[in-house]
């Protein structure tokens, strides 16, 4: 794999994401019952942040972040990437990565890159030329003729990222994109995402349950209550030079240490 130290970004961020939540909520009505999994959320993102949404498995993490896609509509409330609503997915404000790669197994690394495009009937050439870019800027320049099958898990995910990038859209929202890596790939990832994020200055929002990756890669945590999920302003502390101490998640800190001493990486620190 190529270092991403190198790469040429894609291009300059040219169009800011900004993001504002304001009072919405969600309601799924079940046969059985109403699951209130989201009670008037309140957040702004400004651009080019690096955002975490953290909190209990159930707190409705994911569901905020499928109504930023524009995959699912709130039931109350308004959001706004860019000052627009999102009633429907729009590639060319928001890209999206989920918890599993969800690469097609009958296509080349290059051809599940390529794919949006194609479905919005890009020319063949320039589709190549933007799934090369977006390749070569997760690290996998030379891999694309590789089907899913030939990649390692952490690459398989890099294809993925590649993907939501390869429209170029000024917002990434990231559901648990490394849950299913195992530690060790799943810290290089949270590196090189940072790289990534600094190479393009990309709005991103990213959903974990475990404090210690939210506390590694944010620029702004958001701690998201127990279901119904709630924003409080007192949870949604910004992390200023990687200062952690305001937040509740001195265990993990030191779990953080701990883990420091064990792998000794690069001699970047991490906070
Ligand atoms: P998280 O991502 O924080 O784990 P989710 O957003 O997946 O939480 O879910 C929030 C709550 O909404 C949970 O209680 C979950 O069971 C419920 N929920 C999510 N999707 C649906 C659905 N389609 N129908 C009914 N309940 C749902």
């Amino acid at each position: 794999m190529q270092p991403l130290a190198n790469v040429t970004p894609l291009k300059p961020a040219a169009r800011a994401g900004s993001i504002a939540v304001r009072n919405v909520g969600q309601i799924f009505r079940t046969s059985t019952q109403d699951v209130e999994a989201l009670s008037d959320v309140s957040l702004e993102v400004k651009p080019g942040r690096f955002v975490v949404l953290v909190g209990p498995s159930g707190c409705g993490k994911s569901t905020l972040l499928m109504m930023m896609a524009g995959l699912r509509q709130q039931t109350s409330g308004t959001i706004l990437i860019n000052d627009a609503p999102i009633p429907q997915p729009d590639p060319d404000r928001v890209g999206v990565v989920f918890q599993e790669p969800s690469l097609f197994p009958w296509l080349t690394a290059e051809e599940n890159v390529e794919f949006p495009l194609a479905l919005r009937g890009v020319a063949k050439s320039e589709r190549r030329t933007k799934a090369e870019d977006a390749l070569k800027l997760v690290g996998l320049e030379g891999f694309g003729k590789r089907h899913p099958h030939e990649l390692s898990g952490g690459m398989k995910q890099r294809v993925s990222i590649a993907r939501g990038m390869v429209q170029d859209p000024p917002v990434l929202l990231m559901d648990e994109p490394f849950a299913a890596l195992d530690e060790q790939t799943r810290m290089t990832m949270g590196d090189e995402l940072l790289r990534i994020w600094a190479a393009t200055a990309k709005t991103v929002v990213f959903v974990t349950h475990s404090l210690t990756e939210a506390v590694y890669l944010a620029d702004e945590v958001v701690v998201m209550s127990a279901r119904p999920g709630a924003v409080g302003d007192a949870a949604a502390r910004r992390v200023d030079s990687r200062v952690v101490s305001p937040l509740a998640v001195l265990d993990d800190y030191r779990g953080l240490e701990r883990r420091r001493r064990v792998w000794p990486r690069t001699g970047r620190d991490p906070l």
